[in-house]
C-alpha cells in the first residue's frame, strides 16, 4: 500500500495534523495511540506548542521509541525562550485520567478501528465528552476505497475490529457532536484516481471536530468528573531547556558574558600593546581602524558624552558590564538593559564583578613593566574599581517579561 501513494499515506495523515498545527497554533496537544512517537517526533518543533503528550496502550512500543523525543546538545547548548515539554503514557484511551484533560488538540490518528465498537463508545466518551478539548482530528481507513488496494481482502490490518464506509463514520461522528457539544468537517487523505474519488473518497478519512464555542465553549464538570483521576502510567516527562527558565538564562548569560569579555579583553590588549598602552585607554581609541564596531561604538558614545574604558591591573582586565553590553548582541539580547545584566550577574560565582558591580573582572597574565603603577590602589585589593564610565545614557528598563 506504501508504493501506491507519494508521500506515503502515514505521512500524508502527520502532515495534515501538522498544517492543523500551523493553522491553529495549538499550545498543549495530546496523541492518542502515539505507538512510535513518530507524529509527536515531528509536533515537537512546532514553537507554539507548550505541552504535548502522547498516550498508547502499548508501553514497551512507547518505551522503545520514546528517547526520540528527548532533547538533543544544542536544545541545551542555544537554548530559546520557547517553552515545551513532554509527557508519555501508558493507558488506555477508554479510561479517564484527569491530567489529560483540557487539551486544544487531540489527535487519533488511524486509533478507533483498534477498539471493539463497545470501546470506541467508551473513546467517545472519554474524550469529547471527559477530556473536552478544543478541537479533535480522528482519522480511520475508509472501507470504500479497499478495493483499489492490491492484495487487499476483508481488514487493511489484521487487528483492526472494523473499517467504516464514509457513511457509517458520518453517522458516529454526528451522533458525538450531538452528544457532546461538537461540529465535525469530514476530509481524507490519500486520493483516488480521479474519475473513481467522488466513488470510493479517501484512502484515510478524517474527522476535524471543534468544541462548540471554541475555546470558551461550554466545559461544566459533574462532580464526580472535576475529581483527579490518574489511571495511566507516566512512562516519561521531560522539559526543555527554555530561556524564560531563569537559571538557564542566567547560566547561558554568564557563559556569553565570559566569552564576550575575554574577547574584549585580548583585544583590547592586544591594541594596547601595538600602541595606546597607558592603561586605562577608551574602548573606542582605535588609532588604525579596522575594527568597525568600535568605531561605531566610539561614535555613540561621543554622543552620548559617555566614557568607557577597559582598565588593566596586574591581576584582572575590569570589563565594563556598559560595554559588554553595547558590544556584544547576544549579551544586550538576553538582559535586556544593563541594570538587568548587572542583576542578573551579581552572586553568580562564575563571575568577578569590580566593587560597584559595574564591570566584570577578568584575569590576564601579568604583563609586562609598562602596566605598572596603573590602578595601584586597585591593585592593593587585587579586584577593585578599576575602570570609569559614566552612564547617562543607559536605558533601565523595566524587567521584561520574556527575559
Ligand atoms: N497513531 C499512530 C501513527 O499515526 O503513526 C499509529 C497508530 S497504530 C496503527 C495504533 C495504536 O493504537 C497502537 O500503537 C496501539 O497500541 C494503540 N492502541 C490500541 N488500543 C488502544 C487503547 N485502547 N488505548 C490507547 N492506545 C491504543
Amino acid at each position: 500500500m506504501a508504493t501506491m501513494f507519494s508521500p506515503a499515506l502515514h505521512r500524508q495523515r502527520h502532515q495534515f495534523v501538522i498544517d492543523f498545527v500551523n493553522l491553529n497554533k495549538p499550545k498543549k496537544v495530546l496523541d492518542l495511540g502515539c505507538s512510535e512517537c513518530r507524529l509527536l517526533k515531528t509536533l515537537k518543533f512546532h514553537r507554539d506548542i507548550e505541552l504535548l503528550a502522547g498516550l498508547d496502550i502499548n508501553g514497551a512500543k512507547v518505551k522503545k521509541h520514546m528517547h526520540k523525543l528527548a532533547p538533543v546538545s544544542t536544545d541545551y547548548l542555544q537554548p530559546s525562550y520557547d517553552q515545551l515539554r513532554i509527557e508519555l503514557y501508558q493507558g488506555s484511551v477508554t479510561q479517564k485520567d484527569s491530567r489529560l484533560r483540557g487539551f486544544d488538540l487531540v489527535t487519533s490518528i488511524e486509533l478507533i478501528e483498534h477498539l471493539s465498537l463497545a470501546d470506541v463508545e467508551l473513546f467517545s466518551a472519554v474524550v469529547f465528552g471527559y477530556m473536552t478539548p478544543v478541537a479533535v482530528i480522528v482519522s480511520t481507513p475508509n472501507s470504500e476505497f479497499n478495493l483499489l488496494l492490491p492484495g487487499v481482502s476483508g481488514f487493511r490490518h489484521i487487528d483492526h475490529k472494523f473499517e467504516w464506509t464514509r457513511a457509517e463514520f458520518r453517522s458516529w461522528a454526528l451522533k458525538v457532536c450531538l452528544d457532546y457539544g461538537y461540529e465535525v468537517e469530514f476530509t481524507g487523505v490519500g486520493q483516488a484516481p480521479q474519475e473513481q474519488q467522488d466513488s470510493v473518497g479517501f484512502c484515510s478519512q478524517i474527522g476535524v471536530f471543534q468544541r462548540l464555542g471554541g475555546r470558551n465553549g461550554s466545559n461544566a464538570l459533574l462532580d464526580d468528573e472535576a475529581e483527579d483521576v490518574f489511571s495511566y502510567t507516566l512512562l516519561y516527562s521531560v522539559n526543555y531547556p527554555s530561556l524564560r527558565d531563569n537559571n538557564m538564562l542566567r547560566k547561558v548569560l554568564v557563559s556569553e558574558v565570559l566569552g564576550s569579555a575575554a574577547n574584549l579583553m585580548s583585544r583590547w590588549l592586544e591594541e594596547k600593546t601595538t600602541g595606546n598602552g597607558d592603561g586605562a585607554v577608551p574602548l573606542c581609541q582605535t588609532e588604525g581602524g579596522g575594527e568597525e564596531f568600535l568605531s561605531e561604538l566610539c561614535m555613540e558614545m561621543e554622543e552620548q558624552q559617555t566614557v568607557f574604558s577597559l582598565v588593566c591591573t596586574r591581576r584582572y582586565v575590569s570589563v565594563p558590564l556598559a560595554v559588554l553590553w553595547s558590544c556584544c548582541p547576544k549579551v544586550s539580547e538576553l538582559s535586556g538593559s544593563v541594570g538587568n545584566l548587572r542583576h542578573l550577574l551579581m552572586g553568580n560565582p562564575d563571575i568577578k564583578l569590580n566593587q560597584d558591580s559595574s564591570a566584570v573582572l577578568i584575569t590576564h597574565q601579568e604583563q609586562d613593566q609598562e602596566e605598572e603603577g596603573v590602578d595601584s590602589d586597585v591593585e592593593e585589593s587585587g579586584y577593585a574599581e578599576a575602570s570609569h564610565y559614566s552612564h547617562n545614557a543607559e536605558q533601565e528598563e523595566e524587567w521584561e517579561a520574556n527575559v
